[in-house]
């Protein structure tokens, strides 16, 4: 189908493991040569006799010089992952044997292989289609159970059924209409209007749900920025320790010296948080360098998801002027936090993503967190010291990130490409719908079908161009 790419009959190696030393590394060889280069380096047998999906121990020798004793995992075409005959050879995984026997294959005739071209192969060669080729990618990207699990399931080709299901019986009626046209004379309808436009909802109602799934699916895929916003010492590095159970972040007693930003993962359920801290929001530094800091900070809360706004009573308060500023502590907020709840207060209010947290809830006394309460019904109160409302807020997290997202039964779309032409084809349908209610003529109609069933194909691939293929797997990992 796709077998006028340059190169493309050239037989290709490469590393499959990662690069460096390792108790066993596997190397791969793949196209019309696998065989014969076999041959010519495994002396122990003659491999291109043996069956296929066989193993083999013996000896690798280049120039007359031994190089290792291996195993070579034999597949035959077509049945391998590539469709080609393709052999594996894991050898003992020092980086000096790698490339001794990498050179070795490549003197006698393979090139190094690109990134993905084994699974550009396995694709031209019919093995898997574009969606499923990419779910490969995907799988080993996958850092968290959930992205494996969407990944799977397109894998296996869950994804693709779901569009080829919608693409088939567009195409019976595109052939109906098209008959129609050889007709046109006599002014017949094969094509039942009534049938094509329950089909038409139908597959809109589908491919909607696909594009929904897609919000879930970013997220999946690339997880949620949390930004950690708040005054110098409120505790923003304690909760990030505590969250990450490890000490990363810089935790000191001087105000502002978080002058960067660190970014750390957490898996949730399944889902993965980025968490950043930043140096905080204070108005008016005259310390330069925390001033980039601040400004950093204003750019990580833009491009955050969810904004962990945090307030902490300022423990270093002497009690008179705490019973001064707590004058009216019935009406307000206890006048310790007031300041950094303040500060807090403008974020609340102008982002709908940020979330109020109240760190060191242990110096707050139980009526001052019960005012707080009041005031913010959605604080989550927190001792980050202790650890004390983590799982809470971690609940809570969870919860934000994946609300209001649909969890559909079948298909995630993790894939901006693929969304990009899920919208397309729902702009088709609805031209579909919209001609069919104003009686179109079965040429123009046949257009619009044919436009949507374009934007179906290229999902799967079968509608494809060489500049996108090479687009697509140029992003996998050489050897894969
Ligand atoms: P940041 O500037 O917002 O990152 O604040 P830090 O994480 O550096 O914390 C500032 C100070 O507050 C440190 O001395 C922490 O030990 C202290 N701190 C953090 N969390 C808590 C807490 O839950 N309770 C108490 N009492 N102190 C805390």
């Amino acid at each position: 189908m796709h077998n006028n790419l340059p190169g493309w009959e050239d037989t290709i190696v490469a590393l499959a493991s990662p690069p460096g030393t390792g108790a066993i590394a596997l190397i791969r060889i793949s196209g019309p040569q696998s065989l014969a280069i076999a041959d010519k380096l495994f002396v122990s047998k003659k491999i291109s006799v043996q069956r296929s999906h066989t193993l083999h121990v013996g000896i690798l020798q280049h120039q007359g010089e031994t190089i290792d004793e291996v195993v070579l995992s034999l597949f035959k075409s077509p049945k391998s992952y590539t469709g080609e005959d393709l052999v594996e050879i894991s050898c003992h995984g020092s980086a000096y044997l790698q490339q001794k026997i990498l050179e070795a294959i490549l003197a006698n005739g393979a090139r190094p292989a690109k990134p993905g071209e084994f699974t550009l192969r396995a694709f031209m060669h019919g093995k898997m289609d574009l969606a499923q080729a990419e779910a490969v990618a995907d799988l080993i990207a996958s850092q968290s159970g959930a992205a494996h699990h969407a990944a799977i399931y397109q894998l296996r080709g869950g994804f693709s059924r779901e569009l080829q299901n919608i693409r088939e019986e567009l195409i019976q009626f595109s052939a109906l209409i098209e008959l129609e046209l050889d007709f046109s004379q006599e002014d017949v309808e094969f094509a039942d209007r009534t049938v094509l436009q329950a089909l038409v909802t139908e597959a809109g109602k589908k491919v909607q749900r696909l594009i929904d799934s897609f919000q879930l699916g970013n997220v999946i895929k690339n997880g949620i920025k949390v930004a950690i916003v708040g005054r110098p010492n409120v505790g923003k590095s304690t909760l990030l320790n505590a969250l990450m159970q490890e000490e990363r972040a810089i935790v000191s007693e001087i105000a502002g010296t978080t002058r960067d930003t660190i970014e750390e993962t957490l898996n949730i359920k399944g889902v993965i948080f980025r968490f950043i801290d930043t140096a905080g929001i204070r108005e008016h530094t005259t310390d330069v360098i925390e001033q980039i800091g601040i400004d950093r900070s204003r750019k990580a809360m833009e491009a955050a998801d969810i904004i962990l706004a945090m307030a902490a009573p300022e423990k270093n308060m002497t009690p008179e002027k705490k019973k001064e500023q707590g004058r009216d502590k019935k009406q307000t907020p206890p006048q310790n936090i007031a300041g950094s709840l303040a500060e807090v207060a403008t974020i609340l209010q102008s982002k709908s993503k940020a979330l109020l947290v109240v760190n060191k809830t242990d110096l707050l006394s139980e009526e001052e967190r019960q005012n707080i309460q009041t005031a913010f019904p959605e604080a989550v109160f927190i001792t980050a010291k202790t650890g004390e409302g983590l799982s809470r807020l971690s609940s809570v997290l969870y919860a934000q990130a994946v609300a209001g997202k649909i969890q559909p039964e079948g298909a995630i779309v993790t894939n901006a490409r693929h969304v990009a032409a899920l919208q397309e084809i729902q702009v088709s349908l609805e031209d579909i719908l919209a001609g069919l209610e104003s009686r179109l003529s079965g040429d123009l109609l046949a257009l619009d079908i044919r436009r949507c069933l374009h934007y179906l194909g290229e999902i799967t691939g079968i509608v494809t161009t060489e500049d996108k293929l090479d687009y697509i797997f140029s992003k996998f990992c050489i050897g894969k």
